[in-house]
């Protein structure tokens, strides 16, 4: 079975979405060539550029209300505990309508898998600011530029228990296929921030590029320190790679019910 489906895609030419969705394709594959069964994964996505997911993979979903990927997602794991729930939602959805579900989850640690598409702006609603965009950021609804310090996903996530904490870019098709792999396996809540570029609102495509270093997996002390060298500002080294994971017990194996 393709794993693609045949509809016509409608991200703006050149967007950074079609990296990811090469990565995520390709993680697919292997996944599906070591065993797993292409009928066990299940997407959840909401509105925005990454809920487009939706009408591309060739997997099963629900394309649920904006910023409610995470819960939307529970419930199917609660439904059925075999299957491999994956998230994909952007920023705005995630950091900002659903920053109180990101972190319940990374609490509670449902076995399941996050993907986060972080273009540090809401893009599909034209270019307002997200809790991720940076200081002095205009746009119409900051005319005179975001006065606000972004928040800190990764140490956000790290501090609220998740157990599997990463960063991709999305311009390295092969790393952050290498990185969704990872996450899908890891059994126990997967978080995995994905860097964009928006092309059209807030293309950092160079800064990316210049500025990115690979990090390896860490104890959390030191992954919250490494995460807090980089807040989304465009002068700073962005780490990318694994930061933690470790393995507890999920939000599934506390509840004898979900044990079938
Ligand atoms: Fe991609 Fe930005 Fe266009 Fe959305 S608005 S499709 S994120 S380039």
């Amino acid at each position: 079975m393709e794993i693609t489906t045949k509809e016509e895609i409608s991200w703006c030419p050149g967007c950074t979405n079609f990296f990811i969705k090469k990565s995520v394709e390709d993680a697919l594959k292997n996944l599906i060539a070591e065993g797993y069964k292409q009928e066990e994964f299940v997407m959840v996505t909401d509105i925005g550029c990454a809920g487009k997911m939706y009408d591309y993979l060739n997997i099963s979903g629900i394309n649920a209300l904006h910023g409610r990927t995470l819960p939307t997602m529970i419930g199917i794991k609660i439904g059925n505990p075999h299957l491999k729930v994956i998230g994909f939602a952007g920023d705005g959805g995630t950091y900002d309508e659903g920053m109180d579900h990101f972190i319940h989850s990374c609490r509670y640690n449902n076995d399941m898998n996050l993907i986060v598409h972080n273009n540090q702006v809401f893009a599909l609603t034209v270019g307002q600011a997200t809790a991720v965009s940076q200081i002095g950021f205009k746009e119409k609804t900051h005319p005179f530029g975001v006065k606000e310090r972004p928040i800190n996903p990764i140490v956000l996530a790290l501090e609220s228990g998740a157990t599997f904490v990463a960063r991709a870019n999305s311009l390295d098709i092969q790393g952050t296929k290498e990185i969704i792999q990872d996450g899908i396996k890891h059994r126990g809540f997967s978080f995995i921030e994905i860097m964009q570029p928006c092309i059209t609102f807030f293309d950092n495509r160079e800064i990316l590029k210049k500025n990115s270093y690979k990090i390896s997996t860490m104890n959390k002390e030191d992954a919250i320190k490494e995460a807090k060298k980089w807040n989304y500002e465009d002068n700073g080294k962005i780490p990318i790679g694994i930061f933690y994971k470790e393995n507890r017990e999920t939000f599934e194996d506390n509840y004898d019910i979900l044990k079938i």
